[in-house]
């Protein structure tokens, strides 16, 4: 990839794609195209070959899906499951299509099995069965990565698929019904701080454990693979993560203190818990020489920020 490379950014307003762009525009690249879900919609194939047509972008970054929280995917599984399969299969065929040079799919650490062994390695995909509440969303993506995979042996294309531990940052998405936990919880103690709520709700537990990483530090490790390491290299997927887990009930200490909220906290087991853990194995991209920056306490503090600043929702 150089600077003058032909970029194609799919879901470029979305938390990675808008990230993604963040960092390319910092080290200079300087063609990089871009379209709107309306003005392409990435679910019609004809539309999708059309732009690859004219643009004949040289790399891709594959961030455009659809996605949401725990609650969302239950209660939306076709959609998640239509939207997503659509998407990635067009992008990828027609990548293939009109020779695109290398791409890079975004995947998901819910693609590994419920009961699988902590940390997540890679070699762990298909070897269990999913957690329920985020099948048919984990199933698009594995196909996504088999298609890659499939791709690079039949027609001898560069597409690599990176699976990133759940993220978080600006951009993203502070909807309650939609969200994920991170940005849920900013938000929910943001409002009970301003109105003076003696308690804040917290769906399930508390017990699970998650790993967050900052959304700058994922475009980061997007770009580095982009720019120096092949399929052949990767091999067939990849994990993005900190390494680092915490529970959802520290995970909560740490935004009421960060957000400075005086009130308690109740938690409604009655509510999901989803998977007890989703810790990943970042050994393989350590290898690689890559390691993320942001703690968590500071990316939260900057997220934070960065909502009361945009003012979104309120
Ligand atoms: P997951 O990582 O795919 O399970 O997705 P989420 O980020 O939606 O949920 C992670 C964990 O946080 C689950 O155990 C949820 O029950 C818990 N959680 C606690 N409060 C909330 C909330 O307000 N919103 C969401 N989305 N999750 C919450």
């Amino acid at each position: 990839m150089n600077k003058s490379s032909k970029i194609y950014v799919a879901g470029h307003n979305g938390l990675v794609g808008s990230a993604i762009i963040r960092k390319l525009e910092s080290k200079g690249y300087q063609n990089i195209v871009k379209r709107t879900s309306q003005e392409l919609d990435l679910r019609k194939q004809a539309a999708v070959e059309y732009f690859f047509e004219n643009e004949k972008p040289e790399y891709v970054f594959l961030a455009a899906a659809k996605v949401g929280g725990i609650l969302a995917n239950a209660k939306n599984p076709g959609e998640f499951l239509y939207d997503n399969v659509m998407i990635q299969t067009n992008i990828i065929e027609a990548s293939k299509n009109f020779g695109v040079k290398k791409l890079l799919f975004l995947g998901s650490t819910c693609i590994y099995p419920k009961m699988a062994p902590q940390p997540l390695k890679e070699e762990y995909l298909l070897t269990g069965e999913l957690e329920p509440t985020n099948e048919p969303y984990a199933i698009a993506k594995i196909t996504g990565i088999k298609m890659c995979k499939s791709y690079n042996e039949q027609y001898g294309t560069n597409f690599i698929s990176v699976m990133p531990t759940n993220l978080y940052g600006p951009n993203d998405n502070f909807d309650l019904k939609t969200s994920h936990v991170l940005p849920a919880l900013l938000r929910k103690v943001h409002e009970a701080k301003l109105n003076n709520s003696p308690y804040v709700e917290v769906w399930g537990t508390g017990h699970p454990f998650r790993e967050f990483l900052h959304v700058d530090d994922m475009a980061d490790a997007c770009v580095y693979l982009m720019e120096n390491y092949s399929y052949k290299e990767i091999g067939e997927i990849i994990n993005i993560g900190t390494g680092e887990e915490i529970s959802i009930k520290d995970l909560v200490d740490l935004i009421v203190s960060v957000v400075n909220y005086r009130g308690d906290i109740k938690f409604d087991p009655l509510k999901p818990d989803g998977t007890p853990r989703k810790l990943t194995d970042i050994q393989k991209l350590n290898k690689l020489n890559w390691k993320s920056r942001i703690s968590l306490k500071k990316g939260i503090e900057e997220t934070y920020e960065w909502y009361i600043r945009e003012k979104k929702y309120e």
